[in-house]
């Protein structure tokens, strides 16, 4: 049996007894009526870490007092800014520290990585993914594959859902591989469905993509920061992720990438910039490009000081908590979630996420029984009661509850919320 108990009592002295709970003390919680919101949304947007304001303030004081010497002078020289995030994000997604890099958004990252890493050929030239997959990600690819002169058609290859609540099993997904790897050029996945909370068996894919002689990439926006990811050892060939969902770096903020060092002095086709040149030569100024071996390799243009700040303060949180512990604390958090919702609302809502722990993360997308308009009613209910998720069409509610600001009375509070509306309508 879990022990757990649907009363607040209980759920206080969990929250006492957490060892990470002092981290919630460094964020922002965002106020609703005098009291704190009840956040599930980090799936989405992460919480302000206490920490961003004086790391963005030190780079706006450095560049007050010294200008264009701060990339050499400042506190944290600006020239190498970009590697202060390196070693906290290679932790986070289980990577070596050459393999990534923060650069740029989302979207352009996977751009950027498909210039290098889907080259279609005649025999070769389809993508494999998900119907259903979240609109950039299908937009970028059906674009990749219009922009190399193929059909979308034909070669933009969709894999259905089939199993309950609209996830993909992995069956389908070797089934698929099995079918058409030999005209593949390139299998896109995320790590997880943004719509369902289900996670992606990422060894197994990459084992059987290139088994098939396909190159595999994956989307990591929801699973970033979420999920204990070992991404080297998976062996993809790349990954994208963003940074202000899980990771909690803020709107927009910087993304990040992963080329594996198997691709590290690869001489790919990229598209290139001064600062993915050579580190030790890109002073020199010279005509002809060379690519600084790894990641790092992938960049353009001077990074951002201003937007990578936030992102060291995030991540200066998530290595003193560490992967760990917070991958721990969240199954406990989210199967809390789980129970209470099985247990009180059953007549209520249907949990879409699977029930295994080992195929979700901290989201729990949750239907109305009763349909998309009472989904709606009940969204704006809890919207107005300061609990916080998300609504995902057609009928999807996400509640996220994450463990480095999350308590378990939070979770109480939201199903008792839910309680509330459903005796309301009654
Ligand atoms: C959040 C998310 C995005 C967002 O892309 P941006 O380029 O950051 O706007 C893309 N794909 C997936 C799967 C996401 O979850």
């Amino acid at each position: 049996m879990n022990g757990f108990e649907a009363t607040r009592a209980w759920a206080d002295a969990q929250d006492a007894a957490d060892p990470l709970r002092r981290f919630r003390d460094e964020f922002h919680i965002p106020p609703h009526n005098g009291h704190e919101t009840l956040y599930f949304c980090g799936n989405s947007l992460g919480l302000q870490p206490r920490g961003v304001r004086a790391a963005i303030e030190a780079e706006l004081q450095d560049w007050s007092e010294l200008a264009v010497e701060a990339h050499f002078r400042g506190r944290s020289p600006w020239m190498h800014y970009h590697e202060y995030v390196r070693d906290a994000m290679a932790e986070v997604v289980g990577a070596k520290p050459h393999e990534v890099v923060a650069m740029n958004t989302l979207g352009v990252n996977l751009h950027l990585m498909m210039v290098s890493f889907y080259r279609p050929t005649r025999e070769r030239p389809a993508i494999l993914m998900e119907a259903g997959a979240f609109p950039t990600d299908r937009y970028a690819l059906e674009s990749q594959v219009r922009f190399h002169g193929f059909d979308p058609a034909t070669d933009l290859i969709e894999m259905q859902a089939d199993g309950p609540g609209g996830t993909l099993s992995m069956d389908a997904i070797e089934a698929a591989i099995a079918e058409h790897g030999h005209r593949v050029a390139l299998i896109l996945l995320p790590g997880i469905q943004y719509r369902t909370g289900q996670v992606f068996d990422l060894n197994r894919i990459v084992e059987c993509g290139h088994e098939k002689g396909c190159l595999v990439g994956f989307d990591l926006a929801h699973a970033a920061g979420n999920l204990p990811l070992t991404l080297h050892a998976t062996g993809a060939d790349f990954a994208v992720w963003c940074t202000y969902k899980y990771l909690n770096a803020g709107p927009g903020a910087v993304a990040g990438a992963f080329v594996h060092e198997r691709h590290a002095h690869a001489d790919v086709p990229r598209f290139a910039g001064w600062w993915g040149h050579d580190k030790s030569t890109r002073f020199q100024m010279g005509p002809q490009f060379v690519p600084t071996p790894g990641a790092d390799g992938w960049q353009l243009s001077n990074p951002p000081i201003l937007a990578l700040a936030p992102l060291r303060a995030s991540l200066d949180v998530f290595s003193r908590a560490g992967m760990p512990r917070l991958v721990e604390k969240s199954r406990r958090l989210t199967a809390y979630l789980d129970w209470l919702i099985r247990s009180r609302l059953d007549d209520v809502l249907d949990i879409v996420t699977p029930n295994d722990p080992a195929q979700r993360g901290a989201q729990l997308s949750v239907r109305v029984r009763a349909g998309r308009d009472a989904g709606r009613a009940l969204f704006t209910y809890l919207e107005s009661n300061g609990v916080i998720g998300d609504w995902r069409e057609p009928d999807v509610i996400r509640l996220s509850p994450t463990p480095l600001y999350n308590r378990f009375a939070d979770c109480l509070g939201a199903v008792d919320a839910i309680d509330a509306w459903r005796a309301s309508h009654a």
